[in-house]
């Protein structure tokens, strides 16, 4: 009937401008790595930006004593309090407490501009707080430090919650802007790219911004595509601009569109997810969030399959460009092959972090197996790709005692 043929019409076409074929993500891969290469030049208009971190001294092991961790994301703030026992004993105890960031502080007008490190330490002494600042890191190289403590083979570390971002040890002599001293940890020189702003021609030229186009984002969007495609924070609401189109045009929730789905963000990806791992045969829990979310009390079964559809479409898409970003970034250190002269190749670690990744186990499986393919097998079977679970803080808090005369 009319209905179906229109709502196969909608879904035929996300398809298509989803699709992210090999070839593709290569080509990201591929420009990534030129991109990363122009950030380390400096290159005032470089869409990636790439930040040297100067939180340099690595952990020895041999700190001693007890250290807090703050990390403010875009979500979540956590409190991590981690005590540690020197060489021996290294991490003796750890554990941390979690809050969601309320919104009535999101929208705050204090930080920005001022000297976060110095408004802390006021905040900590207005509380009667004894303690000192003494460090502030970035989350993705606290995830980079962490994971090198545990292991040395850690050489990138990628972030996927709210945002996404990556950092990446790199040899000093590769940064033609680095004129500072070297670093104490040798030449190694932990890099930070930004990938807020990044948006190849590659992309560009591709199907994927098109529907951005088709889905009526507006033009801020479109400009720092990659990041939205990918980030925690707008898989959902690409989903629900998905589903309102096909409310609209195939009245795929019934005769009217559900008001709630007119509502931005009003379905976010932890839901998006939960939908999406209904494994029951009638997909009772589907069904349940898009009551809860939407306020639409039944739904065709017709209805929840094309929504389990849409929700694989978008994190699929997610997942694979994800695996193009952290294989650019293994090309660029030149671990994306075995070695010429045979020998088995030396293990590479990439410590990942993030609600995203850690919760979404069908984003990161996806994630997962499209790096392995863009590897191939040989390479794939030296590359480790680990969740360094709250990796940032443990990692800040090592970086503070590293850098505390205390420690
Ligand atoms: P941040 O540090 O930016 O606050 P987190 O690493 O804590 O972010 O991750 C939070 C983000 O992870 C949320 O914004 C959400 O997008 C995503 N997330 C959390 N839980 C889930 C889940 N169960 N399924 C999918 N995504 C999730
Ligand atoms: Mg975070």
């Amino acid at each position: 009937n009319e209905r179906k043929r229109k709502a196969a019409a909608v879904i035929e076409e996300v398809e298509q401008r989803f699709a992210t074929p090999t070839a593709l993500l290569r080509g990201i891969a591929d420009a990534m790595v030129v991109e990363m290469e122009r950030g380390l030049r400096a290159d005032p208009h470089a869409p990636v930006k790439m930040l040297i971190s100067y939180v340099d001294n690595l952990p020895t092991g041999d700190e001693h004593g007890l250290f807090y961790a703050l990390d403010l994301g875009g979500t979540n703030f956590r409190v991590i309090r981690v005590q540690l026992g020197g060489r021996e004993k290294r991490v003796v105890k750890q554990e941390y407490q979690e809050v969601c960031i309320p919104p009535h502080l999101m929208v705050g007008t204090s930080t920005v501009g001022e000297d976060v490190v110095a408004e802390l330490s006021r905040s900590m002494e207005r509380q009667g707080l004894d303690m000192k600042v003494t460090a502030l890191v970035n989350d993705t190289v606290g995830t980079l430090a962490g994971g090198r403590y545990v292991d040395n083979d850690v050489v990138a570390a990628v972030i996927l919650g709210t945002g996404t971002n990556a950092a990446y040890v790199e040899h000093a002599n590769a940064i033609p802007k680095w004129n500072g001293l070297l670093p104490k940890s040798g030449d190694m020189v932990r890099v930070l790219l930004c990938l807020h702003a990044w948006n190849t021609d590659v992309l560009w030229t591709s199907n994927c911004q098109k529907s951005f186009l088709v889905l009526s984002l507006t033009m801020p969007w479109i400009l720092k595509l990659y990041e939205k495609m990918i980030s925690g924070m707008y898989l959902g609401e690409i989903v629900r601009r998905i589903l309102l189109k096909l409310a609209h045009d195939a009245s795929l929730f019934g005769d009217v569109v559900p008001t709630k789905l007119e509502q931005p963000f009003v379905l976010r990806t932890p839901d998006m997810s939960a939908m999406h791992h209904d494994t029951s045969h009638d997909l009772k829990h589907l069904g349940a969030k898009l009551k809860d979310i939407l306020g639409v009390p039944d739904t065709s079964l017709e209805a929840r399959y094309i929504t389990l559809h849409v929700c694989d479409l978008v994190a699929e898409r997610g997942a694979r460009l994800a695996a193009a970003g952290v294989y650019g970034i293994l090309k660029k250190l030149g671990k994306d092959r075995v070695p010429s002269n045979g020998f088995q190749s030396h293990r590479t670690v990439v410590a990942m972090d993030g609600g995203l990744y850690e919760h979404y186990k069908k984003f990161s499986s996806c994630l997962e197996t499209t790096l392995a393919d863009l590897l191939g097998e040989e390479a794939a079977s030296s590359v480790v790709v680990k969740l360094a679970n709250d990796g940032s803080g443990i990692g800040a808090a090592l970086l503070a005692a590293s850098h505390s005369q205390y420690a």
